[in-house]
């Protein structure tokens, strides 16, 4: 098994290794091929020099004779090739040994090559129309390129294998960088989902990364780690709580009816009811634990019926009315006027809603505070507030207040209550398509917002 660095390394490498190799064969065929067409231009150049040298020697002479163009005999030493003379009766005035050229390589400062094959051609000697000689040029055909041509196509040459090897080895060290930064982060989160597997959910992934998807990978097993650690606190919270909501009143039952029994607490009516009362109490904790499980299990039924929702809430809104004068409570009730408030939905678990937020409002509100219902449209929505200037919720809490049992720590210790209410309240809610937020302040008042979506309730 291969590391992404290191097979992204290597993937680097042979494609670079492919393209260098590439473009060397490339460079080298087209510099071959111009430097061949500028040598062929270079040798006809030559010819036509020769053969009008040859021409203005005639003109100037007016015959053929054994000095007539001896003097190009030197150049045509010094340059390698070799000259022929001859009149138009093909008959040789004067001519040069293709030997001596060959033997004159080693004198001259030509490298020292293959000679390869001795090639010779025949141009006419023109005076005006008239042909009035032969010149035959002949040369060993690798005796085209002289030291500097020979030099410079290996030069180039070199160049292009030095800066392969240079383009080479900045292509490994880049390519060393880049896998580092594909693999640095997977390997971090890979050994976080290694951590989180084995339950330690306080573990973060640092390594940033620039790149989109990594950077998207590595912030989302982030939030699921925090998720995680929610879940887990939550979980633990909740068998905590549990068992603390069913000790409570079995303590007190149990204290009691010992004492009872022991005849220290005398068995009176008053007593009874206060027994009774916890019994009571504790019914009804296993009731909302029930009622929790069938939401939760799906298993719920609704009754889906029109109903509008200003009505619904103005009689909920009076049978309160009662219960917030007698806390001294101010409980205000104020309707958008002139909107449809209908909806699709189940009335008796709407009525539940409102009745737990309301009761909680004037339960976490103290003597002399205010209680406002609102009931307004918002675009295609119907919007429902139930604000309070209550005790508030603490930021720490606010994330968990719709979680099973979970109470904030002030009320637990001092107002009554199970902490199943907004449970219920966030699932009948979601089955009836409507969202609920929350906006607190500890100290201040909180604010439950209430968002019915029109177009899917009706
Ligand atoms: P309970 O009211 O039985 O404790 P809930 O599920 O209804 O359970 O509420 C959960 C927690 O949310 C409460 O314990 C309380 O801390 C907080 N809470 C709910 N409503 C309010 C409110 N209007 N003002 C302040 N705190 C609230």
């Amino acid at each position: 098994m291969q590391t992404i660095g290191r097979r992204l390394s290597i993937l680097f490498v042979i494609c670079s290794i492919i393209a260098i190799l590439l473009i060397t064969l490339f460079v080298n065929v087209t510099v071959n091929s111009k430097f061949n067409q500028y040598m062929i231009d270079i040798q006809n150049n030559r010819y036509e020099r020769i053969v009008s040298y040859f021409e203005e020697v005639y003109k100037r002479e007016g015959k053929w004779s054994e000095d007539s163009g001896a003097e190009l005999m030197h150049e045509a030493y010094m340059g390698n090739y070799c000259l022929t003379l001859r009149n138009n009766n093909n008959k040789t005035i004067w001519g040069m040994d293709p030997n001596d050229i060959k033997i004159g390589q080693h004198l001259s400062t030509m490298p020292v090559l293959d000679n390869g094959v001795y090639n010779s051609k025949t141009f006419e000697i023109k005076s005006g129309e008239i042909i009035v000689g032969y010149v035959d040029i002949g040369q060993y055909s690798s005796i085209l390129m002289s030291e500097e041509d020979v030099n410079f196509i290996s030069s180039i040459n070199k160049s292009i294998v030095v800066s392969g090897i240079l383009a080479l080895l900045i292509i490994i060290l880049v390519s060393l960088y880049f896998s580092k930064q594909f693999s640095r982060p997977i390997k971090d989160v890979a050994n976080m989902s290694v951590n989180l597997s084995k339950g330690n959910f306080d573990t973060k992934s640092n390594s940033e990364s620039n790149i989109e998807e990594l950077e998207n990978l590595r912030k989302s097993i982030n939030i699921l780690a925090e998720k995680l650690k929610q879940q887990d606190m939550l979980r633990k919270r909740l068998v905590s709580d549990i068992s603390h909501e069913i000790r409570t009143p079995l303590n007190v039952l149990q204290n009691n009816l010992e004492a009872m029994i022991d005849g220290i607490f005398p068995v009176t009516q008053e007593r009874l009811n206060y027994l009774n009362e916890e019994v009571v109490r504790f019914g009804r904790l296993l009731n909302n634990l029930n009622q929790l499980k069938e939401f939760e299990s799906e298993g719920i039924k609704l009754n889906f019926e029109r109903i509008f929702l200003d009505e619904l809430i103005t009689s909920i809104y009076k049978d309160f009315y009662l219960t917030a004068e007698s806390k001294n409570i101010k409980l205000d009730y104020e309707i958008e006027p002139d909107k449809d408030y209908s909806i699709n939905g189940d009335r008796d678990k709407l009525i539940q809603v409102f009745i737990n937020l309301i009761s909680n409002a004037l339960k976490f509100t103290k003597i002399d505070g205010r209680v406002i219902i609102k009931l307004y449209t918002n675009n295609k929505n119907i919007m429902v507030e139930v604000k309070d200037n209550g005790i508030g919720i603490r930021e720490e809490d606010l994330p968990f207040i719709f979680e099973r049992l979970y109470r904030g720590d002030r009320s637990r210790h001092q107002i009554e209550g199970n902490g199943i209410g907004l449970t219920i309240v966030k699932n009948i809610l979601q089955l009836h398509y409507a969202s609920i937020n929350v906006i607190s302040k500890e100290g201040e008042g909180t604010t439950f917002k209430i968002c019915f979506d029109k177009d899917e309730n009706n």
